[in-house]
C-alpha cells in the first residue's frame, strides 16, 4: 500500500487525511499524548483495517475520539460525572469509558458495552475530526507490543506502507497515553491506565479513587480492559528495572557488559557504557514521560547488547504513568540492590 504522507499547513491541508476516514480509510495522526492510527467509529471495516495494520488482536478495544464532549451522549449513556470531569479536563489526555449506544460496532469496542470517549487537545487532531465529521476510533500508530510512537520518524518506522496516510506532527507534547477512567455507579472512580490527568487531579472530583491493580501488578485473571492482558512497549532485548540507592545502581551497571540503560540526567557522570540513555532530569516527571518510548525505541535499533536496565522512577503524579509504562516494558522484572552502607 502507498501511504500518502501529510505535512499540515493550514485547515485545508488536512482535508485528504478526512476524506480518506470518510471513505473508510485509515489515517495516523499526532494528538497531544501519542500518535493515533483513525478510523471511523461507526465503521466495523474501518476498525478492521486498524487491527491489521497494527496487528492488534481484536479483542482490545479501540478509544472514540470526538470533536466535542457535548456530544457523548450520542454514542454513550452519559452521566453528571462525566460533565463534570469532561468540563475540566476536555479536550486534553483523559478517556472515560463509559456504557456504550447500540450503534457503536462491537469491533471497535472488543465486543464489550463500554466505549471509551476522548477529546484531544492537538490542534491537528481536533480539525481532522471536525473535518472528517465523524467519530474516529483509534489506538496508538505502532505495531502491536512496540513502545508507542511520540514522533513522526516512529509512525513511520512502524506503518509507512500499511495505512492509508500519515500527518507529520512534530513530537507528541505529553508522550504517554492518555489516563483511562471508569465511572462506578457508586461514584468511585477506578483508574485503568495512568497518564497526563493524574489522581491528585482526579480526586478533586471523588472521594473514591480505586487504582486497579493492573496499573502496578503483574496481571494475570480475566482482563477489565482487554489490553491488561497484552505485552505491551517491549524493546527487542528483556528489560529489568532496578531500585535502589544511587552507590547500589552505579556499581551494579558499572559491574556489567554489553547492557543498555535508562537512566536520570544526574546519573550520566556516573554510569559507563555506550549505551545509556536519560530520560530527563530525577525530579521532572513530564519530561521523563515525554521521552521514555523514544529511549525504548532507541535501545531497540542498539547492537551488541543483550540486557536493558532502567532506574525506577518515581510514582507521583505522571511520573506514576511512566512507572506503570516501564514496568510494562519490563514484564513487571523489578531488581531490587541492597544498599551499599
Ligand atoms: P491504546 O491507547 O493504543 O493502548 O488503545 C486503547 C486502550 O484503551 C487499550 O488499552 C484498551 O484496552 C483501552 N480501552 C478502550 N476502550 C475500552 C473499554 N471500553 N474498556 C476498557 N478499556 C478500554
Ligand atoms: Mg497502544
Amino acid at each position: 500500500m502507498k501511504t500518502q504522507i501529510i505535512r499540515y499547513t493550514n485547515k485545508a491541508s488536512l482535508e485528504p487525511a478526512a476524506a480518506i476516514l470518510r471513505d473508510g480509510g485509515i489515517v495516523a495522526f499526532p494528538t497531544e499524548t501519542v500518535y493515533g492510527l483513525g478510523g471511523n467509529a461507526f465503521d466495523p471495516a474501518a476498525a478492521k483495517k486498524i487491527y491489521e495494520a497494527k496487528g492488534r488482536p481484536s479483542d482490545n478495544p479501540l478509544i472514540v475520539h470526538l470533536h466535542d464532549y457535548r456530544t457523548a451522549g450520542q454514542y454513550a449513556h452519559t452521566t453528571p460525572l462525566f460533565f463534570e470531569l469532561a468540563e475540566a479536563f476536555m479536550p486534553g489526555p483523559l478517556t472515560i469509558i463509559l456504557r456504550k449506544r447500540s450503534f457503536i460496532p462491537d469491533s471497535v469496542t472488543g465486543g464489550l458495552d463500554t466505549v471509551g470517549l476522548r477529546v484531544p487537545s492537538h490542534p491537528i487532531a481536533r480539525e481532522l475530526i471536525e473535518l472528517a465529521g465523524v467519530p474516529v476510533a483509534a489506538p496508538s500508530a505502532n505495531l502491536s507490543g512496540k513502545p508507542s510512537p511520540t514522533a513522526f520518524s516512529h509512525v513511520m518506522h512502524d506503518l509507512n506502507g500499511r495505512v492509508d496516510a500519515i500527518i507529520d506532527g512534530g513530537t507528541s507534547e505529553f508522550g504517554v497515553e492518555s489516563t483511562i477512567i471508569k465511572l462506578e455507579n457508586d461514584g468511585t472512580i477506578k483508574l485503568l491506565r495512568p497518564g497526563a490527568i493524574t489522581i491528585e487531579m482526579l480526586s478533586l472530583f471523588s472521594d473514591h479513587i480505586e487504582v486497579d491493580p493492573a496499573v502496578t501488578q503483574k496481571f494475570d485473571g480475566i482482563p477489565l480492559a482487554p489490553g491488561m492482558k497484552y505485552r505491551h512497549y517491549a524493546p527487542s532485548s528483556p528489560l529489568t528495572v532496578l531500585e535502589g540507592d544511587n552507590d547500589a545502581v552505579y556499581e551494579f551497571l558499572n559491574g556489567k557488559e554489553r547492557c543498555g540503560v535508562i537512566c536520570f540526567d544526574e546519573d550520566l557522570p556516573f554510569i559507563r557504557g555506550k549505551h545509556v540513555y536519560t530520560c530527563g532530569p530525577r525530579e521532572d516527571s513530564l519530561t521523563q514521560a515525554k521521552r521514555l518510548f523514544d529511549c525504548l525505541r532507541r535501545l531497540d535499533d542498539v547492537e551488541g547488547i543483550d540486557v536493558i536496565f532502567a532506574r525506577m522512577p518515581a510514582k507521583v503524579g505522571i511520573g506514576l504513568a511512566v512507572f506503570n509504562r516501564l514496568l510494562k516494558a519490563a514484564g513487571f522484572s523489578v531488581r531490587t540492590l541492597p544498599p551499599k552502607r
